[in-house]
């Protein structure tokens, strides 16, 4: 049987990643210290044979018995409201997380897969963006502590491929969405959706034109496990093209929750990117990958979950 560890396995991608892992017969150790993630996560995992879950924080040290074939790390606060609070933390885990766990990788000779990010593009001059991007990012703005942490990690990741020969994938993740995220996180499908089931007012950044190309996890978490078992080094976009701005996701969450919610228009966060949109020729050719899952479909799932867990939707973090 296969063994992977999984960096911040007990956050919201991290949970759907370790349970894929183990329907494909996938032993899986999450190491996660619970930063911004919770065991109540992976509740659900622990019965399951071949599911550990140790607190660990993988800027101190990782240190994991035995064989290990794949390290999948995720470990790092992915939402702006996190790492603008947690912003030395989210460089630490970037750097000195993605260098233990490379380290892991290196010794074990398993395959390495880095959860990057779409913020690598900053706010993009190129639409939609393809991995041959090098992006335009504010190295001193708020955002910049997340989006340079993951561009180092990227670095590293490739010096290690380069130096040591470790088998390296690195994934740009875009904005993706489901069951399991923080209502309170401050990205925008989840502040919606409990605004929504409150009805209180939805707020909207700017004058919501911006747009957002949004995945659902279960798309997402499929296109990361071919990736792992293919050869690929990527960079790699995974994502959804499908676009849309702020404001209409706003209406159609209202819409689907039939709140009475109002809008209401909020200044807009400062480097918050205009467009976003991934390339994903490449997942398409190399990984045979696409999105299945349609918007209204991920958000009547995502909406269903939040309002069959109201202690999250009223938990502040
Ligand atoms: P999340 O906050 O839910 O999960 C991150 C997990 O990492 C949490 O469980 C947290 O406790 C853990 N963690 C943080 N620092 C740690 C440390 N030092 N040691 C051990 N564990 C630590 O966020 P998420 O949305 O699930 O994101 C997971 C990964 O995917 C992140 O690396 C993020 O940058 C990347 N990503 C996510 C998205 C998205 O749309 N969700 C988009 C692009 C990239």
């Amino acid at each position: 049987m296969a063994r992977a560890v999984v960096t911040g396995g007990a956050g919201f991608l991290g949970s759907h990643l370790c349970e894929a892992l183990l329907d494909r017969d996938i032993e899986v150790l999450c190491l996660d210290n619970f930063l911004t993630g919770t065991p109540a996560n992976v509740a659900h995992l622990m019965e399951r044979p071949g599911f550990r879950l140790v607190r660990a924080d993988v800027t101190d040290y990782i240190h994991v018995p035995g064989p290990v074939d794949f390290v999948l790390h995720f470990a790092s606060p992915a939402s702006p409201i996190d790492y603008a609070e947690l912003p030395i933390a989210t460089m630490k885990v970037g750097s000195i997380g993605t260098l233990h766990s490379l380290g892991l990788a290196k010794e074990k000779e398993a395959r390495f897969l880095l959860a990057s990010t779409s913020e690598t593009y900053g706010d993009p001059l190129v639409h939609p963006q393809p991995e041959t991007y090098w992006g335009n990012v504010n190295p001193v703005g708020p955002r910049g502590v997340y989006d340079e942490a993951k561009r180092f990690a990227e670095a590293l990741t490739s010096a290690y491929r380069r130096t040591h020969g470790v088998d390296t994938a690195i994934v740009r993740i875009f904005n993706t969405y489901g069951p399991r995220m923080r209502p309170f996180d401050g990205r925008a499908i989840p502040t919606f959706i409990r605004q929504a089931l409150a009805g209180e007012p939805i707020t909207v950044a700017g004058d919501g034109s911006q747009t957002r190309s949004v995945c659902y996890v279960s798309d997402l978490v499929e296109g990361l496990i071919r990736f792992l078992l293919s050869a690929e080094p990527g960079p790699m976009n995974i994502g959804n093209p499908y676009e849309i701005p702020v404001l209409e996701l706003a209406q159609r969450i209202v819409e689907l929750t039939g709140s009475s919610s109002v809008i209401d228009f909020i200044p807009r966060p400062e480097d918050d990117p205009t467009v976003r949109q991934p390339d994903i020729a490449l997942a398409r050719r190399a990984l045979g990958w696409e999105p299945q899952v349609a918007l209204d479909d991920g958000l009547k799932r995502t909406i269903d979950w939040f309002a069959e867990h109201p202690e999250v939707a009223g938990a502040r973090s």
